[in-house]
């Protein structure tokens, strides 16, 4: 997709620069958001309950992009990106620490460019960018939070936010109530544009108040996630050589059954930071220490261990959050799109296809929506409905394959939680469904190389982003159809033998 360019047409019905946009989320995907609408030469107005993102704050998560995901910086010419532009450094694997086994990627192609880098600080470079481009027509406001939409009249309410969780925020949410005198402020729009995230409230309005508007969270991890940040430099190396590694270069993973994980990369600063979760609890910082210590005991260092118990206890680190896939029956509402993890959030599953699917597809929305802009001319009675249909199948496989990658692994799939016994065993046929693509198009493979592609060699193709996700599902079910219609088909005929057999 190319870049989208303001048109300027004799009678156009809808012109952008007439026209406001309310983003609700100032995280990586509305970022973005306001960078496309404003390239269009939409006015937006960005609103964000939390406070400005800055690099390794409380609510930075490690992101892995792939080069799906970096497109959008490349056609927004973001080329100055320190995180994932030209200049960073591509991901080279996921060192497992514990079993100190690498599990490489394959950055020398250059359609395999992934990068770690850290959310905020990824959303606070794109939102400064916006801010200097397009100084008249977009403003972030943050901790301010939106509480309601009347689809009816396009108006958004928004107020200061209750939800700062530091205490710099507070001291900013404070100084925003008083000059606003707490009074929810009505905002006119155009097009609401919900990028508010996991919990988000653009899709709770959604639900509440158009017909057929359906969620489901098929799955959700059983264990809490919280970000640590700025870890100190250790006194002896956690691994082999990490002394000398580069910033981004490496995710590093301590996990095993039973016990707390851990991930980790070296950001910008060259600090290490990241993610830990399953801890028995999150209220004792000696508790935590000791919990990470005696779980990776000689490869953890001691004074991680300690810091990480300081950080997840503090109450500026706010409350553990808990990932999950989730499901909408569509992505809009009169016009108000859903975008990024706010439609279709992952669980952030490890392994080829896990990595980097979730915040990649929270860009691949933003432009989805670029183009549908384009393509409809700004009609906004057209643009939501065409968005959510086009974005849909999309989605769909792409869920699809993070279902299969996160309950591949038995031990990860006892720590899920499913909605419904439904989805727990649906997790089983699809795993049969992987088993039966992996065997077919592996014999395939190998009998005629050149024509067929093995089952892991198709979920490769994902890191190609000329390669659409729904492409690759249909390669995976092109191998294991035609088997599950043969056993169908046996299991038929046997039963009519059968049948006959009894009747004689
Ligand atoms: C616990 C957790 C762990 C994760 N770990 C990983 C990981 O390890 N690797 C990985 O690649 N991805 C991970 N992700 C996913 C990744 O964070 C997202 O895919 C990525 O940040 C893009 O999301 P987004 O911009 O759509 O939403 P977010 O980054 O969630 O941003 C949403 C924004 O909306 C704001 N907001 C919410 N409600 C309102 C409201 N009512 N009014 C105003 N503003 C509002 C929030 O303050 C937030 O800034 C994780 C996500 C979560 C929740």
């Amino acid at each position: 997709m190319d870049a989208p360019e303001v048109e300027e047409e004799e009678g156009r019905r809808w012109d952008p620069k007439t026209l406001t946009a309310v983003v609700v989320g100032a995280g990586p995907t509305g970022a973005l958001a306001a960078h496309y609408l404003a390239m269009r030469g939409y006015r937006v107005e960005v609103y964000d309950k939390g406070p400005r993102p800055s690099p390794g704050d409380a609510a930075s998560v490690p992101l892995v992009l792939t080069s799906r995901g970096a497109i959008a910086f490349e056609e927004l010419r973001l080329e100055g990106q320190r995180r994932i532009g030209p200049t960073a450094t591509p991901l080279r694997g996921v060192w497992d620490v514990v079993g100190r086994r690498l599990r490489p990627i394959d950055s020398t192609s250059a359609y395999r460019r992934a990068f770690v880098t850290d959310r905020s600080g990824l959303a606070s470079d794109v939102i400064r960018a916006a801010e200097e481009r397009y100084p008249d027509s977009v403003r972030f406001h943050f901790n301010t939070e939106l509480t309601r939409a009347e689809f009816k009249n396009r108006v958004a309410g928004v107020r200061p936010s209750a939800a700062a969780d530091s205490p710099s925020a507070a001291t900013e949410a404070a100084a925003a109530v008083t000059t606003s005198d707490e009074q929810e402020q009505e905002v006119s729009y155009d097009l609401l544009v919900g990028a508010d995230g996991l919990e988000s409230t653009v899709r709770r309005i959604l639900k509440a108040k158009v017909k057929d508007f359906g969620v489901i969270r098929p799955v959700e991890e059983e264990a809490d996630f919280k970000a640590v940040s700025r870890l100190p430099r250790p006194a002896a190396e956690p691994l082999t050589g990490f002394f000398t590694h580069r910033p981004q270069e490496y995710v590093y993973d301590w996990s095993g059954p039973g016990k707390p994980s851990v991930r980790l990369f070296i950001d910008l600063d060259g600090a290490p930071s990241g993610v830990v979760s399953g801890l028995r609890r999150w209220d004792d910082a000696a508790a935590v220490s000791e919990e990470l210590a005696a779980a990776y005991p000689g490869c953890f260092p001691p004074e991680w261990a300690a810091a990480i118990g300081e950080q997840v206890t503090s109450p500026s680190s706010g409350a553990p959050r808990r990932p999950a896939i989730l499901q909408c029956s569509q992505f809009y509402g009169p016009r108000c799109v859903l975008v990024g993890d706010a439609a279709h959030a992952v669980t952030g599953a490890s392994g080829p296809v896990g990595l980097g699917q979730g915040p990649s597809a929270a860009v691949e929305s933003i432009r989805t929506l670029a183009l549908v802009l384009r393509g409809a001319q700004d009609d906004l009675d057209k643009v939501p409905e065409v968005y959510s249909n086009v974005r849909g199948d999309a989605v769909m496989a792409m869920q699809m394959l993070e279902f299969i990658e996160l309950t591949r692994d038995p031990q990860r799939a006892a720590r899920l939680k499913f909605a419904s016994w439904w989805y727990a065993w649906s997790a089983q046929v699809t795993q049969g469904f992987r088993w039966l693509s992996e065997a077919v198009g592996g014999l395939l493979s190998a009998i005629l190389p050149k024509t067929f592609l093995s089952a892991p060699q198709v979920l490769q193709r994902l890191e190609d982003r000329r390669i659409g996700y729904s492409e690759v599902i249909k390669m995976l079910q092109g191998y294991a159809s035609p088997v599950v219609a043969v056993v169908l088909g046996g299991i038929f005929v046997g039963l009519f033998m059968a049948f006959n057999r009894v009747l004689a």
